[in-house]
């Protein structure tokens, strides 16, 4: 089962330039399955690109556009992200109305990383969760950084 739209993917000018097939081939085939298994896990609602969203649902969620798959030539984050790469996402997760503490969700993923085998990189201190499934060759242990690149901690 899939809860993930490819809108949910993309920005809306790339979601519209491309066919369903080509913007499946841009993304790493794990990342979809990986945010199914969060969604399985925490049970709950994720909250990754919403511009395609009724009014109603934006105005609770947030405008959204760049969360997942991002153009090479886009200036969000990192100019070497793993979102330029279809290997990353940025989410919320909510339970009704109300939304989980990122530091919770975050401690959560990493005491089950067995869970999400194919995440590799975890951003810290964000307001958002990010993940991706860069591989950083430190034998498959998953990367945890911060916004300026600092790897913190491996585990
Ligand atoms: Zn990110």
């Amino acid at each position: 089962m899939n809860y993930f739209s490819l809108k949910e993917l993309f920005p809306k000018e790339i979601y519209n330039k491309f066919s369903e097939e080509e913007l499946s081939k841009k993304l790493d085939p794990n990342l979809i399955s990986t945010l199914n298994d969060i969604k399985y896990f925490f049970n709950a609602i994720i909250i990754i690109n919403t511009w395609s969203f009724s009014q109603s649902l934006i105005n609770k969620y947030g405008l959204y556009n760049e969360r997942g798959y991002r153009d090479q030539s886009s200036l969000t984050g990192a100019k070497r992200s793993p979102h330029k790469e279809g290997k990353a996402a940025d989410f919320d997760i909510w339970e009704g109305s109300k939304r989980l503490d990122p530091s919770f969700v975050r401690e959560t993923i990493v005491k089950n990383l067995s869970v999400f085998k194919n995440i590799k990189g975890i951003e810290l201190n964000t307001e958002w969760i990010h993940i991706d499934l860069r591989d950083r060759s430190n034998n498959g242990k998953v990367c945890l950084f911060n916004a300026s690149g600092s790897i913190l901690k491996w585990v």
